[in-house]
């Protein structure tokens, strides 16, 4: 190689950007190519544990790494900067405060809830998708509690609080609130029962798709600690003191809403002219967009196919890790050379944490396990996940199994 420096540009310091910035690190010589990362925040946030900042579970601080105590940013140059354009014809991308160019680009932008078109859905519920949206439902259920408590003949809808969605995030999210309730009520000297949690589901079960021993398990668990279910019903309009669900159009009067019923990609994929599927960018097996070899796309904007069920991956973080390691391959070899490699995803399992101490879900090859030994198996994971980011010494400042 001759002449100035080749430039990665990795836009998103999610687990899919910050994955790879790692990668490319380890992999491409620092005198021959420079790596720059973009992100919105000055720090990195854990998506994963989003539901129990939202709940007030845990704080906001403990779902957040700052970037440059973990990147190396004498070798990656650090952009703390908003993308709103990407021009993929003249290899550039658009910040707020300024333009950077690229030879290759790694896009790790995530997702954004997805509201279908529900009247009312953007202005009137929260979601929980990223730090400053969570932080707003928890201030938001705790300000409830503290109207309640202050007012005179207080309306009792205004501690009701409606969940919109049974997926994943949904089911996560009901299981901290299971948890954070009756200690706002202890700390309110309010009664649990003047408190409801109601989740509203359009299919006929919670997480649809999922092994039926496993998913009544979650609903007994979240019953019994006070959730209800209302299944079968959809969401069709909010509005800034209740939704209105099913044929019927019943009105449910809630304080607070929070929708919880499907992401979609980042839209600068959508307005960067690059071809859709599903509102994400259908990349070819090295995760690369159409027509574009010097473009990667992973994560949540991403449309991976899994040849053996003939079906997309869903957008999960175990993915958008995985997804990292072969991009940061496949931009070596087309700069040095070599064989580009496929994404194949090695299942892990799902576990999905019910709060508390309660968890349930698959790992391995299908094994299903609950309860305590499904949540340490959750926090294991997450866990991981530090130690691959920032060593022994994130998982100790950060981690769900740190000694204090
Ligand atoms: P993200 O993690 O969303 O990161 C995108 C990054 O891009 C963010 O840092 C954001 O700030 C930045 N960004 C966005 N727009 C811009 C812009 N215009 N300019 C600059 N920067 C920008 N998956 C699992 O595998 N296991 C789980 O247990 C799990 N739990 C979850 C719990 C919750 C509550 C939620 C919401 C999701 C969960 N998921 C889980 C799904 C998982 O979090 C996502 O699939 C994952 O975050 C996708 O990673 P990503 O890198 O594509 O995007
Ligand atoms: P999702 O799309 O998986 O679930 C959304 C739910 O909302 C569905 O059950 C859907 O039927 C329901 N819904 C949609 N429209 C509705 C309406 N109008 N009224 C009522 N219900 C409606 O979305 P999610 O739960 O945010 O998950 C997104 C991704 O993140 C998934 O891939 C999931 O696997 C992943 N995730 C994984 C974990 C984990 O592994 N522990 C945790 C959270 C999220």
């Amino acid at each position: 190689m001759s002449g100035s420096k080749l430039k990665v540009v990795v836009l998103g310091a999610g687990y899919a950007g910050m994955m790879s910035v790692k990668r490319l690190t380890q992999q491409l010589p620092a005198e021959e190519v420079e790596i720059t990362l973009v992100n919105k925040h000055n720090y990195h946030y854990q998506t994963t544990w989003l539901h129990e900042v939202a709940a007030g579970t845990i704080d906001v601080n403990r779902s957040r790494i700052m970037i440059s105590d973990v990147i190396n940013t004498k070798r990656v140059q650090f952009v703390h900067d908003t993308v709103v354009k990407i021009n993929k014809e003249e290899k550039t991308v658009q910040l707020e405060n300024g333009e950077l160019s690229y030879d290759y680009l790694v896009i790790g932008l995530g997702f954004e809830k997805a509201t279908f078109g529900i009247p009312g859905m953007d202005k009137h519920a929260f979601s929980i998708q990223s730090v400053d949206k969570s932080r707003m439902i928890r201030d938001h259920i705790e300000y409830q509690f503290a109207r309640y408590r202050n007012e005179k003949n207080p309306d009792p809808s205004m501690l009701t609080i409606i969940v919109g969605g049974a997926g994943f995030t949904g089911i996560e999210f009901l299981g901290e609130l299971a948890e954070r309730i009756p200690q706002l009520c202890k700390k309110y000297d309010i009664p649990r029962q003047d408190v409801r949690i109601i989740d509203v589901e359009a299919m006929d079960t919670i997480l649809p798709g999922f092994d039926d021993e496993l998913l009544a398990y979650a609903k007994e668990s979240l019953e019994a600690r006070g959730i209800e279910f209302k299944l079968g019903t959809m969401i069709k309009e909010v509005k800034s003191d209740a939704v209105v669900v099913g044929e019927e159009q019943e009105e449910i009067k809630a304080g607070t809403i929070v929708w919880t019923g499907g992401v979609q990609a980042n839209r600068l994929v959508g307005e960067a002219g690059f071809e859709l599927t599903k509102g994400k960018v259908n990349v070819d097996a090295t995760l690369r967009a159409p027509g574009h070899d010097e473009v990667f796309i992973l994560g949540d904007c991403a449309w991976v196919m899994n040849n053996e069920t003939g079906k997309p991956y869903p957008p999960t973080a175990q993915i958008a890790i995985q997804e990292a390691d072969v991009c940061a391959h496949n931009v070596k070899t087309m700069i040095y050379g070599g064989t580009l490699k496929e994404f194949q995803f090695d299942d892990k399992g799902t576990v999905a944490s019910l709060g508390g101490s309660d968890a349930m879900g698959t790992v391995f090859d299908g094994n299903k396990i609950y309860g305590m030994q499904a949540k340490v198996m959750k926090n294991v994971i997450d866990d991981r996940y530090l130690f691959l980011l920032g060593g022994p010494k994130l998982v100790l400042r950060k981690g769900k199994f740190r000694p204090f």
